[in-house]
């Protein structure tokens, strides 16, 4: 392929996959770029002999400049170093693996760049969708959803004639406690937290999964790529992970994309579109799955998902403070210093408490925004 990639997070669990995807394609990479590890990406460079490497933290890049230096990979620290692979002059797209809002500099600094996106880091377009969409406007780039639920609807969502979309149906597996009540939260561990049915993902995200925080920021996700409003969004519990999302047209006809739980369909898709290209996931066997099970989502129990819809109908920075909220409370929780059911509280107070709104905002005031909220949680 002359498809030719930049991936930033390509250590974690969205990152290693793309990678997968690029090997057995002939995908051409780049840059790769690391939070602080740097055995797998040292590994990982020397297999893809991308142009630059870039790790956050400064020490540990100066470390990797020294296991590096008997190629001709640059390598780059901090903030700076990440948005330097963003615009990584060889790559025509930036898959964006990141976890958190510090995905959102380097998205802006990719579609400033011209690149166009393969996007799993759902919080860019929760807290910045505004300013994103405004960016790929002025510069005419593309973005291609890796979410699975929302490259499902895209998959969906293709021959779809103009106007045709009555609303779209998320599907949800509902995470690791899934039929619990709230007396059995008070006490659940990081550890059973992190334990997801279906998927193997970043510790993040899977405590996102387990409080529904999720499938709300999938929501807000949802309603900036296809344009539509919270009302025209449905959510479906799908204890399976077979079906990823669904699109319902005029006509009540309901369209939906399945596949065994693999992130390498949804990735190689976001790369290869429109192309259908082989794959190394399985081949998906219905007669041996036999059922497949649906219900409504429990929104007294779970609460975020809620949250998450009210701060979308509020609209303005309420996404950005819900997100900003969500992160620090999950960051603590998973340090061992707050409960569970925390988490839906601090998200829950944070909107609430919120009184800055404002209907024209920009990037200043979505970090602003951002910054207070993980503030007030913190410290
Ligand atoms: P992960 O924790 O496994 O990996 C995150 C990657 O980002 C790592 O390479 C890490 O080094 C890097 N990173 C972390 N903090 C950083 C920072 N501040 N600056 C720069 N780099 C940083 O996470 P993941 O599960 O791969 O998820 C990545 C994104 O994809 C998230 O937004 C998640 O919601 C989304 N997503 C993941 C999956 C999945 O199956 N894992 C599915 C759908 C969407
Ligand atoms: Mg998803």
């Amino acid at each position: 392929m002359t498809k030719n990639i930049s991936v930033l997070g390509s250590t974690g669990s969205i990152g290693v996959q793309t990678l997968d995807v690029a090997r057995m394609h002939g995908i051409r990479v780049s840059a790769l770029t690391a939070n602080t590890s740097i055995d797998l990406i040292e590994q990982q460079a020397r297999e893809f002999r991308p142009q630059m490497v870039a790790v956050l933290d400064e020490d540990s890049a100066k470390k990797l400049k020294i296991a590096l230096s008997d190629t001709d990979i640059a390598v780059y620290g901090g903030e700076e170093g990440i948005r330097e692979a963003a615009r990584c002059a060889q790559a025509d797209t930036v898959v964006n693996a990141i976890v958190g809002i510090a995905g959102l500099m380097p998205t802006l600094e990719a579609v400033s760049a011209g690149k166009n996106l393969a996007l799993a880091n759902k919080e860019t377009l929760v807290a910045g969708g505004k300013v994103v969409r405004e960016a790929m406007k002025k510069h005419g780039t593309k973005l291609y959803p890796v979410d699975s639920e929302h490259s499902a609807i895209f998959q969906c969502l293709q021959g779809c004639p103009e106007g045709a979309l009555k609303k779209v149906i998320l599907t949800a597996s509902g995470g690791s406690f899934y039929g619990k009540t709230r007396d059995q939260l008070r006490n659940v561990t990081v550890e059973d937290a992190l334990k997801h049915p279906n998927w193997s993902m970043g510790r993040k995200i899977t405590v996102d999964s387990a409080t529904m925080m999720n499938k709300g920021l999938e929501v807000i996700e949802a309603s900036w790529l296809f344009e539509v409003p919270d009302e025209q969004i449905d959510v479906l519990i799908h204890r399976e992970s077979i079906i990823h999302s669904m699109i319902q047209l005029k006509d009540n006809s309901v369209i939906a994309q399945l596949g065994v739980p693999d992130m390498r369909i949804p990735i190689q898709y976001a790369l290869t579109y429109p192309q259908r290209l082989e794959s190394p996931v399985k081949e998906l066997d219905l007669s041996e799955i036999a059922t497949l099970t649906f219900g409504r989502p429990d929104n007294e129990t779970f609460e975020c998902l809620g949250i998450c819809r009210k701060a979308l109908r509020l609209g303005g920075l309420y996404p950005t403070v819900a997100n900003a909220a969500n992160e620090a409370a999950v960051a603590l929780f998973l340090d061992g210093r707050i409960g569970f059911l925390q988490i839906p509280e601090y998200v829950g107070n944070a909107v609430e408490s919120f009184s800055d709104n404002k209907e024209d905002f920009d990037l200043e005031d979505i970090l602003t925004a951002d910054r207070e909220t993980r503030a007030r949680i913190l410290t």
